[in-house]
This record gives structure tokens, sequence and C-alpha cells, in this order.
């Protein structure tokens, strides 16, 4: 059996941390302290004896993600072997470029999409040029069916709600030879999920879930209104799951820069400890 490696790559929402224009003191902090900046949600996985990788979302952090997981895993050189796109937003997206004829220039990477998805790129500038050069090639990506990345390891879409502009969005399920974890960066509200996330989350060994905002006042200090951003609050989330954690290991992952949770000391982080949740980090990885 060969070993997997989940490399949670990136735990930032889109913008990242620091966020683009934003002088709150997490940005500010991150600014002047590389060491704590976060780059875009994404994750890869490793299979480090057959020297293969697969990337879940390119994020506009891609070019820095990729170099770091390269060297980790001694993958110099090594193009990722596919690419899975959870849905269209700027944090997920854009670093499918860098596959492009002014980046790598890479030879048909298949580029596993939605149907949205697989329309907006393949008839769209600039992303058509990259399947009309072959740099990378379009895949189906359909909801509940499996696409196998070896005898025994796959990915495994579901559908969750989002504001899907330009494409569907999904949730990830990773079935690993020894673990299941079930990615879900981006969802508007449990509620409106066809599936109930406590019992999926109970079929999880490891979660990593939609963190993006702690509780409202997150966003009242940087001028923003929560109901316009929907996503569920991590206090809700923690709600929803707490007799959960003892057996399932869950993380939050696509941090805004707002959330009081970033910091490693603050009253709601270790209050999130205390209540046995975790926090993903950037370079984060699990054996599955
Ligand atoms: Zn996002
Ligand atoms: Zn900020
Ligand atoms: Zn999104």
């Amino acid at each position: 059996m060969s070993k997997v490696i989940l490399s949670v790559i990136g735990t930032a929402q889109d913008g990242g941390l620091p966020h683009p224009n934003c002088f709150c003191k997490n940005c500010k902090r991150a600014i002047n302290d590389p060491k704590i900046r976060r780059t875009a949600s994404a994750l890869a996985i490793v299979l480090p004896e057959e020297k293969k990788w697969h990337l879940i979302d390119a994020t506009p952090d891609l070019k820095e993600q990729m170099s770091k997981l390269q060297m980790k895993f001694q993958l110099e050189g090594k193009i990722m072997s596919s690419t899975f796109l959870t849905h269209a937003h700027m944090g997920h997206l854009p670093g499918l470029l860098f596959l492009g004829k002014e980046g790598i220039n890479t030879n048909n990477v298949p580029v596993f999409a939605g149907a949205k998805m697989k329309n907006m790129l393949g008839n769209n500038a600039p992303w058509q040029l990259l399947t009309k050069l072959e740099n990378i090639i379009l895949k189906d990506l359909r909801n509940e069916e499996a696409v196998k990345l070896n005898e025994q390891l796959s990915v495994l879409p579901v559908l969750v709600p989002h504001r899907n502009e330009f494409s569907e969005t999904f949730a990830f399920w990773i079935n690993g030879p020894n673990k299941k974890v079930l990615y879900i960066p981006d969802i508007d509200r449990w509620e409106e999920w066809e599936m109930d996330i406590v019992n999926a989350c109970k079929k999880a060994d490891i979660c990593l879930l939609d963190g993006t905002f702690h509780s409202p006042s997150d966003l009242e200090h940087i001028g923003r209104d929560f109901r316009e951003v929907p996503h569920p609050l991590m206090t809700t989330t923690m709600d929803k799951l707490q007799d959960l954690t003892s057996q399932t290991k869950i993380y939050f992952t696509h941090l805004n820069h707002s959330n009081p949770t970033i910091v490693p000391n603050s009253e709601e982080r270790k209050e999130l400890l205390k209540k046995g949740f975790f926090i993903a980090e950037d370079g984060l990885e699990f054996v599955i």
C-alpha cells in the first residue's frame, strides 16, 4: 500500500492574509511578519513513493504553494498529475493561469471541473487559451461520482450551496487507504445543504471546514455586513459538531483576515481548542 499525504498548502479566505487594502491588526502583523502570512485555501495530495501529486484548487498563491510543496517532498520539476477545482471564485481558480504559456507551459494537465466551470474555462478568455494550447485538458467532475487516483485513493465531489455566479461549487471527500477527509472551504449555510453536516462529519476521520468568520463582529470592524457574505459562523459550526470532536478531527480553514482565531493566543482560539476543534495552518499534513 503506497503512502498518501494530504498537505494543507493554504488556509486563508480568497484574499489571503494580509488582505489587499486592509490594515486591520491581523493584516498589519502579517505585513510585518511573513511567518504568520496565510495563502488562499488549497490542498495537495502527495504520493511520495510514486513521486506524484494532485492539486485541489488553483489559488492566486499557486506559485509559492507549489514550489514549497515540491521542495518539501523532493518533487522539484514534477508537475501536478491532476487538478481538481471547487469553484470559480478568485481564491480557488486563477492559479490555473500559471500553467499557461507565460508561466510553466504544461502539457495536458487533467483539470477536473463541473459542467458550468468547464464551459466557462473552455469558452472564455483568458482561460480558453489553456485548452487551445493543450496546457490543460478539461475532465468531467460530476456530483457524487468518484475520481480514482489509484486503487486505494479517490476524490469524490459533492455539490454545496454557494454564490454560483460562474460555476457550481463542490466540496470534496478525499478517501485515502486509511483515512477519509471531508474538505468544504466554501459553503453558504449548513441548512441549505442537501446533506447533513453532522452525519457527514461522523463519516469522516478528518474535516477541513469553512472557517471564514468566527462571529458577526469579525466583519463589523472592517465595515462589511455579515449577511451580505454568507458563510456559516464558526461558533454555529462548533455548536452543531460539538459532540463529534472525540471521533473526528475537525479543523477550520479558509480563514478571513478579520477572524480572531488566526491569532494563536486570542481568547477565541483558546476557547475553540478547549472545545476540541483545531485551526489549520499552511503546511499542515496528514497521512491518509
Ligand atoms: Zn473561497
Ligand atoms: Zn485585515
Ligand atoms: Zn467562494
